[in-house]
């Protein structure tokens, strides 16, 4: 079984240890399913973990070694499925957990994929573009074997976009001598790319958030919203809820938060990042502490940056109803215990963040058909499934008394193991 490789300072840096988040979840749902020994070691553990370390020419001339993981944590249902993050902070834990995650994700929407991620321990901000093309190309040749349409598709996360999806789409066809564009999802629309997939987690945030309000009896425009993160996941959602009515009244970033109690306006925001690099000082609210933003009474909470914000010492000074986990694993283990205790109603992240993935596997299958969707076929298809994921998720929850993210864990984890129990053990 796959133990931790880190060791720690403090019990909050345990604690906020993604792999050990994830196991935490993975035991209480398998002990609630009665899971039999033999399945909770094989599901709890990755089946495959890949680490490379590869020379890269900077633009200097000088030579660069870069580590870079690929782990696939289940095919049980389909081939590997999840993002490749680049970031300074990228470890083996966090990949490993980010794969299970989409083991457990693709399981709760029901499409058929297993989970995989990867990641390169690199800084983005201070490389080129040209040193960033070869970082991908190498790190997608060192993969080659182990990625394809049938084996393992990798996607966008952290740090990572269409143009690099792009490079490995290239690099990935030219090793095989032919264009395979459904080797990867996420990529520019010109190359395979499906409508509506750089919007699809935000909206698909938004759907869940929706379906949630329908339970509370509330509407859009009487919910005030936070929302951490202003990149691909939270700035898009911000922008759809905003312009589907709801009172997005703060946007917290690394570097700050801006604060309105009437509602920001969410695209002369995006106008005003885009200008100075930064939400600060934004003419539209006011400056605001990052942390005490989080804290401010809202309806709606959505971390949808990082890792690891919502702990045992967070979570008691959450002022909202109703979290939606936009990033992965933004709460740990400890802090669920609180947020029930609270009656903070959780849409996990295996559910709420589904959607990108959820249309990365609609642009999988219109590249193998070689046949595109327009986006509102694209759209109406996500929202049925992310509504009956949340309605599935939440019947769940309520037969067996448990709250939605050990539903959902549960819900997936069944799932998986009925598929490993009909494939059977090839030994
Ligand atoms: N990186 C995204 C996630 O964490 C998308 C993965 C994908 O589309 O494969 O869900």
């Amino acid at each position: 079984m796959s133990v931790t490789t880190q060791s720690f300072e403090n019990s909050l840096e345990r604690e906020k240890n993604p792999w050990l988040a994830a196991a935490a979840r993975f035991d209480i749902a398998a002990e609630k399913l009665k899971m039999d020994d033999g399945m909770r070691k094989v599901l709890r553990s990755p089946a495959r973990e890949i680490t490379v370390n590869i020379p890269v020419m900077l633009d200097d001339g000088r030579i660069e070694v870069f580590t870079g993981y690929r782990v696939q944590h289940s095919v049980a249902r389909g081939p590997g499925k999840g993002g490749i993050r680049y970031a300074p902070d990228v470890s083996l834990d966090e990949v490993r957990a980010l794969a299970s995650w989409m083991t457990w994700k693709c399981a709760v929407v029901n499409i058929p994929f297993g989970g995989a991620k990867g990641g390169v321990i690199c800084d983005p901000s201070i490389l080129s573009d040209f040193e960033l093309e070869r970082i991908t190309r190498r790190y997608t040749a060192e993969l080659i074997e182990f990625i394809g349409p049938e084996k393992d598709v990798p996607a966008p996360d952290m740090n990572t976009n269409d143009r690099v999806m792009a490079w490995i789409m290239d690099t990935y066809s030219m090793h095989v001598r032919h264009t395979t564009t459904a080797v990867v999802t996420g990529k520019p629309m010109d190359l395979g790319g499906s409508r509506g997939r750089p919007e699809a987690t935000g909206r698909g945030c938004m759907i869940v958030t929706g379906e949630a309000l329908k339970k509370f009896g509330w509407r859009a425009d009487s919910t005030r919203v936070v929302i951490q993160g202003f990149g691909n996941v939270g700035g898009m959602a911000a922008k759809l809820m905003a312009a589907a009515g709801f009172k997005i009244i703060a946007i917290v970033e690394y570097d700050g938060a801006i604060y309105n109690k009437n509602g920001l306006d969410i695209p002369a925001l995006a106008k005003h990042k885009k200008e100075t690099g930064s939400i600060r000082d934004f003419a539209g609210g006011e400056n605001y502490d990052k942390t005490e933003a989080m804290y401010l009474e809202c309806e709606v909470l959505i971390p949808a940056a990082m890792e690891g914000v919502i702990t045992s010492q967070t979570a008691d000074k959450l002022n909202c109803r109703i979290i939606c986990e936009g990033a992965n694993g933004p709460t740990t283990a400890i802090a669920d215990e609180i947020l029930a205790d609270k009656k903070i109603f959780v849409i996990p992240d295996i559910l709420a963040n589904a959607g990108g993935v959820t249309v990365s596997y609609f642009e999988w299958v219109q590249d193998r058909q070689g046949f595109f969707w327009n986006e509102d076929l694209v759209n109406e298809r996500l929202r049925e499934i992310m509504v009956d994921s949340f309605n599935s998720v939440v019947a769940y929850g309520e037969k067996h008394n448990v709250h939605n993210r050990t539903a959902a864990y549960m819900l997936a984890l069944d799932r998986v193991q009925f598929a490993m129990k009909l494939r059977g053990i090839y030994a």
